[in-house]
């Protein structure tokens, strides 16, 4: 399949890789808008968020369960915003699900 994200789990393209487990890999953006971003995507390729059904939506917990992890591993003790992109008018240019955590700055509400 054509998916940059699955190459980057399958090592075809390299990564920074931040925590991989059987069903997780984490790695950090290569256009990063804050000091810690790193993108969560599970290992299956899921499109996007619209495809999260109730036979694939364990790995959404888990994800969130590894982003707790990664966030108290990169210091982020005061907070930190996950971020889905979910189809082209949310600015999904990727389509492998996939959680951006990015943490080490201040963030406005509502994002624009
Ligand atoms: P989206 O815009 O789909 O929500 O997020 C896609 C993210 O993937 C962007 O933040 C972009 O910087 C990141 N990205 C795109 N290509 C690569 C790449 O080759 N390596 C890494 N590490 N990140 C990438
Ligand atoms: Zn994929």
């Amino acid at each position: 399949m054509d998916c940059l994200f699955c190459k980057i789990i399958a090592g075809e393209i390299p990564s920074a890789k931040v925590y991989e487990d059987d069903t997780v890999f984490a790695f950090r953006d290569i256009d990063p808008q804050a000091p810690v971003h790193v993108l969560i995507v599970p290992k299956e390729h899921i499109a996007s968020a619209k495809e999260i059904n109730e036979t694939n939506s364990a790995v959404v917990a888990h994800i969130f369960e590894v982003a707790a992890k990664i966030a108290k591993d990169e210091g982020l003790e005061d907070g930190y915003r996950i971020v889905n992109n979910c189809g082209d008018s949310a600015g999904q240019t990727v389509k492998h699900l996939h959680f951006h955590l990015m943490g080490g700055r201040e963030f406005t509400w509502p994002a624009g």
